[in-house]
């Protein structure tokens, strides 16, 4: 905005005086509006508008009495132009304040929140602060109480559940609708055959590579129970996979694992002895069946007869001896626990020997016992049956003119009893299978003397219910079987 300016304007329209300009520099004015208007009417106004300046300039004209004129015009600037005008102005200032909140707001804004950001979250209610935020801590309070309490809680469901599937001989993995491992005991793992011992978030098809596993993942994973006999690390493994459902969809899968080696090889045995106690009896059957064939179909010759008795005879001996061993084995492995007592072991050694006397003198071969007077907390029958078939072995595999002795001794708390003889000995590669059931060492040496095969079984049975050690060496002087009890 400019100020005002006076003008005086002679009645012919020139300028007589000019606030502004000098008068002759100035146009004739009597064309303007409010000058003509002044002199017809005393007073004339008009408003003219400069585009290029952007002004409003207000006339207000009044005929004088001496009858000049006299004019006074006031110019405004448009908004725009004033704006023009002002903007960097403006801007500047406004640049100026918009600096100095920053700065200021920056300051302000740091020295709020230093406190807040001092706080000690672990422990709300020590902390000195805006008594505005005290309500919020003490709500952060107990929210971590209530946190720790349900941490506490976890912790210890889970410690429990660890210790569970930890100490589970079975395998237990939770996989995901993927088949990757979210959860695993350390058993798995071994019977998977993997040496990783953390394997979560691996796909457990990528541990172990069996078509069982397989099947059985993808039988759960399509919603049905699945049992598969699978073989890892050379175990036979019963996989049980079941699926895990949460609203109607298959989210999981619990995979266990169960090694059934034992049971298997329980079961295969099972089968090996019903097989080799029928071959056992079938062919002293089948002799002592032909011979009496022959006896009553009057096809043998009388002085062949006593000698056919005598095979019938020895053959039912045979089996009778079968049968005993059969049911003292069976006896054995009867779950039912036998009574101990206290045995001289010394004294249950003469007994056998006074009961081999005349089958060790058949063979010629010489018995001895000696030793101390030791004693253990045993079964005795079963003590005097390990015995017997220890020493009825060490005279039938023994020399002519040979010697089978037994001896008894203390040592450091053991009783250890030996029975040692001088006969043909037991290859080394022999020593672990003569303890299973059945087992002779080769049927074509061993053919002309007469066992069951049972006698070295009953031994290793009666040691582990008598609680022995049994240990063997043997070479070409002959064998000693050593069972070491514990003495009383
Ligand atoms: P068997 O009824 O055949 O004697 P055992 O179980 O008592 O059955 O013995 C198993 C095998 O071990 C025998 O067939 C024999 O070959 C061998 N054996 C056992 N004791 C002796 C020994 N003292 N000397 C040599 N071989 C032996």
């Amino acid at each position: 905005m400019s100020g005002h300016r006076i003008t005086v304007i002679s009645q012919t329209g020139d300028i007589i005086y000019d606030s502004e300009k000098s008068p002759e520099s100035m146009d004739n004015h009597l064309d303007r509006a409010e000058v003509k208007d002044a002199l017809s009417s005393g007073k004339g106004e008009s408003t003219r508008f400069s585009e290029t300046l952007r002004e409003k300039t207000y006339y207000l004209a009044v005929r004088l009495e001496n009858g000049d004129i006299l004019r006074i015009s006031s110019t405004t600037q448009s908004a725009l132009a004033s704006f023009d005008n002002m903007f960097w102005m403006v801007f500047l200032i406004a640049a100026a304040v918009f600096v100095l909140s920053a700065v200021i707001a920056s300051f302000v804004t740091k020295h709020i929140v230093k406190p807040i950001n001092n706080l000690d979250l672990d422990h709300p209610e020590e902390n000195e602060t805006y008594p505005e935020i005290v309500p919020l801590l003490s709500k952060i309070r107990d929210q971590r109480t209530q946190i720790k309490e349900q941490m506490r809680e976890l912790e210890k469901k889970r410690l429990e559940f660890d210790a569970i599937t930890e100490n589970m001989n079975e395998g237990f993995l939770i996989l995901d609708h993927d088949g990757k491992i979210l959860s695993h005991n350390k058993s798995a793992m071994k019977l998977l055959g993997s040496h990783n011992d953390n394997s979560s978030g691996i796909n457990v098809l990528t541990l172990n590579r069996s078509e069982e596993l397989r099947t059985a993942v993808k039988t759960a994973l399509g919603g049905t129970d699945s049992v598969q006999i699978m073989e890892s690390e050379g175990l036979k493994c019963r996989l049980l996979a079941s699926p895990v459902m949460k609203n109607d969809k298959i989210c999981g899968i619990v995979l266990i694992i169960m090694d059934v080696t034992e049971m298997y090889e329980r079961e295969k045995l099972r089968r090996e002895f019903t097989s080799n106690v029928s071959h056992e009896l079938k062919t002293p059957l089948t002799s002592i069946l032909g011979y009496a064939e022959i006896m009553m179909n009057g096809v043998a010759r009388k002085e062949d007869m006593p000698e056919f008795t005598r095979h019938i005879y020895h053959e039912a001996q045979r089996m009778i001896e079968l049968v005993r061993d059969l049911m003292l084995i069976s006896k054995l492995e009867e779950s039912s626990p036998m009574p101990k007592q206290i045995i001289n072991v010394l004294d249950t050694a003469c007994n056998v020997a006074g009961r081999l006397a005349s089958k060790a003198s058949k063979h010629d071969v010489v018995l001895s016992v000696t030793g101390d007077n030791a004693e253990i907390n045993g079964i005795p029958s079963v003590l005097e049956e390990m015995i017997y078939n220890l020493l009825d072995n060490a005279i039938k595999y023994n020399k002519k003119g040979g010697r089978a002795s037994i001896s008894v001794k203390k040592s450091e708390g053991d009783v250890i009893l030996e029975v040692s003889d001088t006969g043909v000995g037991i290859p080394k590669s022999e020593r672990e299978r003569i303890f299973e059931r059945f087992y002779r060492v080769d049927k074509s040496h061993n053919e002309s003397i007469e066992g069951t095969g049972l006698g070295l079984a009953i031994v290793k049975h009666g040691a582990m219910l008598n609680g022995a050690k049994i240990e063997l060496d043997s070479d070409d002087g002959g064998s000693r079987f050593r069972l070491i009890f514990a003495g009383v």
